[in-house]
């Protein structure tokens, strides 16, 4: 990252405003006075060619008028004159342009757009936007944006490609009471993106917490990459499901992945948690801004009322971090102080006689109590207490108990009191919410980040007896042959270059040949048509199982070539593939995609209707550890039936992940030959007896 200009453009100690304006209503006029109403304490230089003075400012007609230096050029003039301006700032030796203007790629200007980027490429000038809001900054004092205030003062750091949103979300900082200290517009993202605000957010001193609002990444491996190395907690809220390549995808890896699905994969390799929508995104913005991750499974709940108690419990159990039972000593503690009928199970439910004294004794035992990894601190509004008080005693409580490593969230459920005890406890750096669920939930955001770093910091160890140039060879051959889809033999040798176990399977070009392979490799055999004009055999009648003797296999050849030439008269024939019958096992399914956003990505689910009609599958961004890769298998829905569900015996799972990950190997190292690729179906077996792929399919890159 180029941190120095990162930095004059999100930290200027300067600004450029170009357009600056004393007529009222012009964006020019707004960031100018902008800037002033945030009191920013750097220069400010309004450039405009006519005037001399802009709202009590001296003016100067061009950026090479201005005598001192410029970190950031805010740009307000029309798109046309942006490339102009870009020349003089570069010119200028100006860090960074901030691009309010619009008219570029986002309404097909990517022409334009372009030479904006081409010019200040060349000068080294880095480029927010264009199409945007501007920056704002707490800490800096620096409203460089057309957006009417800084948003409410705190910890976190928002970053959104849209303008619109981002005025929205700043004025509901105030009425929501979540803290930013920045927003970041990035709008067309035409050179600053969302790796380079992520990596330069990390470093940001103000930052805690990195919320992102994203449409699209543009670069999505550079993302994952920036947001691994991040140190901090990242947010996102994606909007818009992606329908990428969908359509044209000819296989069930690509329409089933045309979902969103490797963004959430692509999310949860990176560590970045979900926000599920904009309510969302603040709530979980706020828990990750003023506490720390949860490193363990056990959350506390302490509630004065069993209402909100069950409906805590209900979204533990919703969120992903189900409620267990306190231990003996933490109850036999906790019943101390409360009535006869209180529980100190989990919930702990003090009753709604609970004053600050009980809430202060039990939150201070609990919090600091080893078996609690997360606590919930639940209070319904009473006739007989005050909430300011409760607040006051979970505050203390939490305080005395001297615990840093561990979070705490709140619910209060009432009227204003309530309310004003919720604005307080933020106020004190605890994140507090109107109901239970969403108290939950944002605890759940803090065990989601630390699960998903302790996931991310598992690497991924090339497997080192592969034999990428056979694989290579392969390819080479068929792109001679300008075949663009292999035919399962020549899948199946990569898929054997990589390490899978593979059926025995052999090319036959007459009856007599095929007799002769059907005898070395051994009764029952099963015959499938090759050719590359033919995708889905079975769909062609090109596939016979459990052939038992010479004459099955000549009737079978017969039948076979029959068929695919009544199905595709053009089809040219390669042969008749004769393959070992591989016994019967649980039929899965491994694929992949070449993403536009994440590049090569698997996917993996059960065959049949777990696939056509549930779409149970599950995907994630290659390559994947065996260890990540057993994961898949556990995620899908149907993961118990590989685990062993109703007497079952357990499937090899070990060996089904190192399929996966070879599988995963492959389709990354000639991600510039795979377009797509399956094993469908991978027959998987009872526990230490493997996994065999008995198709295999790879379609090249035009
Ligand atoms: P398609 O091109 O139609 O997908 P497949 O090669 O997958 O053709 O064969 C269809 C089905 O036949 C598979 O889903 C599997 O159930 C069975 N099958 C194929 N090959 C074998 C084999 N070598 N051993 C056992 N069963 C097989
Ligand atoms: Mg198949």
């Amino acid at each position: 990252m180029d941190l120095e200009a990162l930095n004059g453009l999100l930290r200027p100690k300067s600004i450029a405003v170009v357009g600056a304006s004393n007529k009222e209503g012009k964006i020019g006029y707004t960031v100018v006075r902008n800037l002033l109403i945030s009191q920013y304490r750097g220069t400010i230089y309004p450039i405009n060619p006519t005037e001399s003075v802009i709202q009590g400012l001296q003016a100067y007609p061009s950026v090479l008028d201005v005598p001192g230096t410029i970190d950031a050029a805010v740009i307000t003039v029309p798109a046309k004159l942006v490339p102009a301006v870009t020349e003089e700032c570069g010119k200028k030796g100006v860090k960074g342009l901030i691009i309010i203007a619009s008219g570029f790629s986002e309404v097909g200007r990517h022409d334009l757009e372009q030479q904006v980027v081409d010019i200040a490429q060349r000068y080294g000038v880095r480029v927010l936007g264009p199409n945007i809001v501007g920056i704002l900054s707490n800490s800096d004092l620096c409203n460089a944006s057309f957006a009417p205030f800084l948003p409410l003062a705190g910890k976190a750091a928002l970053v959104s490609q849209s303008g619109a949103l981002l005025i929205a979300m700043d004025a509901s900082t105030y009425t929501r009471r979540v803290g930013f200290d920045k927003m970041v517009s990035i709008g067309n993202m035409s050179d600053v993106d969302f790796a380079d605000t992520v990596e330069w957010l990390d470093q940001d001193e103000a930052t805690a917490c990195i919320s992102l609002y994203i449409e699209g990444l543009r670069n999505g491996r550079a993302f994952m990459h920036a947001a691994l190395k991040a140190a901090k907690p990242i947010v996102a809220l994606k909007a818009g499901v992606s329908a990428h390549g969908a359509a044209a995808a000819a296989s069930h890896t690509g329409s089933l992945a045309g979902s969103g699905k490797i963004y959430d994969a692509a999310f949860q390799q990176g560590g970045v948690v979900r926000a599920a929508d904009l309510n969302n995104l603040f709530d979980r913005t706020l828990a990750l801004s003023l506490q720390p991750p949860m490193q363990g499974e056990n959350m506390l709940i302490i509630t004065n009322g069993g209402g909100v108690g069950v409906l805590a419990t209900d979204a533990a159990e919703r969120y992903g971090i189900p409620l267990r039972f306190a231990p003996d000593d933490v109850q036999t503690e906790l019943k101390k102080h409360m009535p006869e009928f209180g529980s100190a199970k989990n919930p702990v439910d003090l009753t709604g006689m609970a004053g600050r004294d009980w809430y202060y004794a039990s939150v201070r035992y609990a919090f600091a109590h080893p078996w609690v990894d997360g606590l919930a601190v639940l209070y319904c509004e009473t006739a007989i207490t005050d909430p300011l008080e409760i607040a006051d005693g979970i505050k203390q409580a939490l305080d005395d108990a001297g615990v840093k490593d561990k979070p705490v969230v709140v619910s209060f459920v009432g009227g204003e009191q309530s309310d004003a005890a919720r604005k307080w406890l933020v106020e004190n750096g605890v994140p507090a919410y109107d109901a239970p669920d969403v108290a939950v939930n944002a605890l759940a955001a803090l065990r989601e980040y630390a699960r998903s770093r302790q996931l991310a910091s598992e690497v991924f160890q090339r497997y080192a007896d592969v034999d990428e140039a056979t694989a290579r060879a392969i390819i080479a051959n068929a792109r001679a042959h300008h075949n663009h889809s292999l035919t399962e033999i020549e899948s199946k040798k990569i898929f054997r270059a990589y390490g899978m176990p593979v059926a025995l399977t052999e090319m036959a070009q007459t009856e007599d040949e095929a007799v002769q392979l059907a005898e070395q490799i051994g009764y029952p055999i099963v015959m499938k048509i090759m050719s590359h004009d033919i995708l889905h055999k079975s769909d062609a009648g090109g596939v016979k199982v459990n052939i038992k003797n010479a004459e099955g296999v000549r009737e079978a050849f017969r039948t076979i070539i029959a068929n695919a030439k009544a199905y595709k008269p053009d089809a040219i024939i390669e042969g008749v593939a004769v393959q070992e019958m591989a016994p019967w096992g649980t039929e899965v399914i491994v694929g992949s995609v070449d993403d536009p956003t994440f590049g090569p990505s698997v996917m993996f689910g059960l065959g049949g209707i777990f696939v056509e009609i549930l779409k149970d599958v599950t995907f994630r961004v290659a390559p994947v550890s065996a260890d990540q890769s057993f994961k898949m298998l556990e995620e899908i829905k149907a993961g118990a039936i590989l685990a062993g569900a109703r007497g079952e015996a357990p499937r090899d799972r070990r060996a089904l992940a190192e399929v996966l990950s070879r599988y995963s190997q492959m389709i990354t190292d000639l991600s510039d030959e795979i377009a797509e690729s399956d094993a469908n179906p991978v027959l998987v077996y009872a526990e230490g007896q493997g996994a065999k792929v008995v198709d295999a399919r790879i379609i090249l890159k035009k």
